[in-house]
Formats: structure tokens, C-alpha cells, sequence
């Protein structure tokens, strides 16, 4: 198909606004604005350029830019205020790109990182790109240990830090369950100078509203992530310190190597969305992680494998669930057949799937529809009923929940 008319495209994108309508959305990656958010990018803004140069939107210039500069200097400030950091840099249009600042601008050829491995749901800054030779070959890239929880091994991380003596351990990844040990290998870092970074993509937004431990305040050295996860704003990144010294060399690296346009029509929409989050974040995002420990409860009674146990499952926007009983392929494309959505992982020994709240909250589900959800998976997984008919009960349930809460 090619599209011959704009009527087309309309088309095409109703269908799937009713599909998505008719889904469960349970992927932790992602999350509903609210159509004032949502408004904002469909403003002039989306068609110009900022000045990209130097990390300090103070200094910058560029034609035509007069209130572009107010509106990238009042958004900083916001973001400044929410992550109570004396630095930020909203250039990143998106966490990876964010991550890749901080790990270019800060590392040196030859230079070692320890991370959270892929099979442990890291998104790999460093490992994966060795698909970039330049980089393969002159970064060393270790993975820190997890324990039965799925919590960072304190120890076992300690020790491999004395051994390896790392420039950069970056903390975060996209399977967080519980808050990283940032405050615990703070004074180990101090003596063997190593910084600390933070990848906060996942946990964003439960770090803006209070409810998980902020990394810069635990003595961090640079935080970054997305705006569209656990966070509700539009798709875009951030890198936010309190290190002068580390934002210029990061944002030197953002412009001219990464980054020339940088989507200005996130400004407004973002600073709405912390606006939005300022009066109604603390709420939202205690419903999402009771959500999540509610969900991990109801999934357990019902005989899954929920990971973190004996430290209550979750203090996060999701959790993690081995299916090695239930299923021995990818259980994501089955799940989606009935219609819910969330992601799987078999990289690691068992088939997991990672379940967030996010979304479901926003739409209006508290506790009480954890159960339920809870039943669709086990009658998808375990009890292996025809995919296409419970899709219709998991859509009729779905379409209840479609309003927004927590918005203006
Ligand atoms: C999603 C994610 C990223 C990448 O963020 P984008 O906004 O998709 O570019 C980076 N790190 C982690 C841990 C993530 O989960």
C-alpha cells in the first residue's frame, strides 16, 4: 500500500487510535499525555530551529530565535526545579541519545564502564555499540551483578569496582525494580574517582513526583533519561547535574556531534507535562507503583514467577515475571494476540515478560482492576485459551478505562 491521498493516512490512523482503544496497555516503556500535552506539538515550534551551540541556552544564538530562547530557558528551569539540579541540557531528543552524550562526552579511549547487562534488562549505552567499531575498540564495557531480587549486588559491585577500577558505572536500565545502590558506592567512588552516572529513562517520572530516590540527590554525578515513560510528557531526553564542569564537556559532545535540530516543539509540551505533574505527580505516580505491587500480588496467587520476592516484588512502574513453566518461546506475540500488550525478554534463562503500570493509571485503574488483569493473563498463559476470543474480553474491558487522569 502507498498512500495516494491524505485521506488515507486519516484513515490509517483511526484504525489504529481504535485498535490501540481496544488493547491492554501494559508496556513500561510507554504512557498516555493528555491532549494538552499532546496540543503543543503541533505547534510553530515543530518547524524551527533553536541554536543548537553551547550547553547553556544563556549564550545562544540563531535568527528569528527572540521568545524560542525564553520558552528553552523557562522549560529549563522547570526541569532544573523537578530533578533539583543546577544543570540541565533538553537538547537529547530521546534517553538514548541522552545516554550517548554523557558516555561520548565523558570517556576516553581505553576507558572501562561497568552497566547493566542486556539479559538483565539493561539498554546497553556501551555494549551494544560495538557496532561502532571507533567504539567497540576503545571502550571496556563490564555488566554489574544482580541479586535473587533482581536488586544491584552491593558487594559483588564493590568489589568488582576495586578490581577494575572503572571511569563510569552507570546505574539504570529498563527492568528498575528497586532503587540502585547510588548512596552505597558513593564513597567508593570518591576514593577510586569514579563517576557516577544514571540512567533514569524508566524511572523519570517516579523520580520527578518523589516516590523513588532521586540519583542526583544519593550523589549521582549526571543523570539522564527520557520524558515519555514513567514520566507522561512528550518523547524526548535529558541530561540534568550538578557538575558544571560535566555538562559543558556532555553538551559539547550533544552539539555539533549528536544533535544540530532538536525538536523544539518538545519545549512547551514538556513543560506542560511538569506543570501537569507539579499538581497531580505525587498522586499519579503512588497509584502506579501500588498498581504494580497490586498486579504482582494478583499474578503470583495465580501461580507465576514474580520476580523480586522476598523484597515485595516492586517499588517500581513494573515488574518482572519468568514464564520458563508456562512457555519455552517468546511470549510478547501470543500475549498480543489477545491483546495485551507488554515486552518480553529471552536472552536471559528463562522467557520473561516485564509489565508496567504506567498507562492502565492513567486511564483510571486502580487495585481492584489489578485481579483482573491478572486472570487475563493467566487464562493467555497458563490455561492457553484461543487468543482471538479473549482479545474481545480484554477490549471490552480495555475500553472502559479511556479517559485521562492526573491531567489538567
Ligand atoms: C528507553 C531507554 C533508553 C532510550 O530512551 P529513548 O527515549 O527511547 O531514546 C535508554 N536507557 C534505558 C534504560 C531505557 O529504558
Amino acid at each position: 500500500m502507498m498512500f495516494k491521498t491524505t485521506r488515507d493516512i486519516d484513515n490509517l490512523l483511526k484504525k489504529h487510535d481504535s485498535y490501540r482503544e481496544g488493547c491492554l496497555n501494559l508496556i513500561a516503556s510507554e504512557n498516555f499525555a493528555s491532549q494538552k500535552v499532546r496540543n503543543y506539538l503541533t505547534g510553530d515550534l515543530g518547524n524551527r530551529y533553536g541554536c543548537y551551540a553551547t550547553h547553556n541556552p544563556a549564550e545562544r544564538e540563531y535568527s528569528g530565535n527572540k521568545y524560542i530562547h525564553e520558552i528553552e530557558m523557562a522549560t529549563q528551569a522547570l526541569v532544573k526545579d523537578i530533578f533539583k539540579a543546577d544543570y540541565v541540557d533538553l537538547r537529547p531528543i530521546g534517553g538514548h541519545m541522552a545516554g550517548m552524550s554523557v558516555v561520548l562526552g565523558l570517556l576516553e579511549p581505553g576507558d572501562q564502564v561497568i552497566e547493566v547487562s542486556l539479559s538483565d534488562w539493561g539498554h546497553g549505552l556501551v555494549g551494544p555499540m560495538c557496532q561502532v567499531r571507533q567504539f567497540d575498540e576503545t571502550i571496556n564495557v563490564a555488566y554489574m551483578a544482580f541479586d535473587e531480587n533482581r536488586g544491584v549486588d552491593v558487594e559483588k559491585l564493590k568489589a568488582q569496582a576495586r578490581e577494575l577500577k572503572p571511569k563510569m558505572i552507570i546505574f539504570g536500565g529498563s527492568g528498575t525494580l528497586f532503587p540502585e545502590p547510588v548512596k552505597a558506592l558513593r564513597p567508593l567512588a570518591d576514593e577510586l574517582d569514579i563517576l557516577i552516572a544514571y540512567d533514569a529513562s524508566h524511572v523519570t517520572g517516579l523520580i520527578a513526583a518523589g516516590v523513588f530516590p532521586n540519583p542526583l540527590s544519593e550523589g549521582a554525578d549526571i543523570m539522564f533519561g527520557s520524558t515519555h515513560k514513567s514520566f507522561p510528557g512528550p518523547q524526548g531526553g535529558f541530561v540534568a547535574s550538578n557538575n558544571h564542569d560535566l555538562m559543558v564537556k556532555v553538551g559539547n559532545t550533544l552539539s555539533p556531534s549528536l544533535v544540530t535540530s532538536h525538536h523544539l516543539n518538545r519545549l512547551p509540551a514538556l513543560a506542560a507535562s511538569i506543570l501537569e505533574m507539579k499538581e497531580y505527580g505525587e498522586d499519579y505516580a503512588k497509584q502506579v507503583v501500588k498498581n504494580a505491587k497490586a498486579l504482582a500480588v494478583a499474578l503470583a496467587e495465580m501461580g507465576f514467577n514474580v520476580q523480586g520476592k522476598g523484597m515485595g516484588y516492586t517499588e517500581s512502574h513494573l515488574l518482572l515475571m519468568e514464564l520458563g513453566d508456562y512457555v519455552d518461546t517468546a511470549p510478547g506475540k501470543l500475549l498480543e494476540e489477545a491483546g495485551i500488550l507488554c515486552s518480553d525478554d529471552f536472552s536471559g534463562s528463562s522467557p520473561e515478560v516485564r509489565i508496567g503500570t504506567p498507562e492502565v493509571t492513567r486511564k483510571g485503574m486502580k487495585e481492584e482492576q489489578m485481579p483482573v488483569i491478572a486472570q487475563f493473563f493467566k487464562r493467555a498463559l497458563i490455561d492457553k485459551e484461543e487468543p482471538e476470543a479473549l482479545a474481545k474480553e480484554v477490549e471490552s474491558f480495555s475500553r472502559q478505562y479511556i479517559g485521562i487522569e492526573y491531567s489538567f
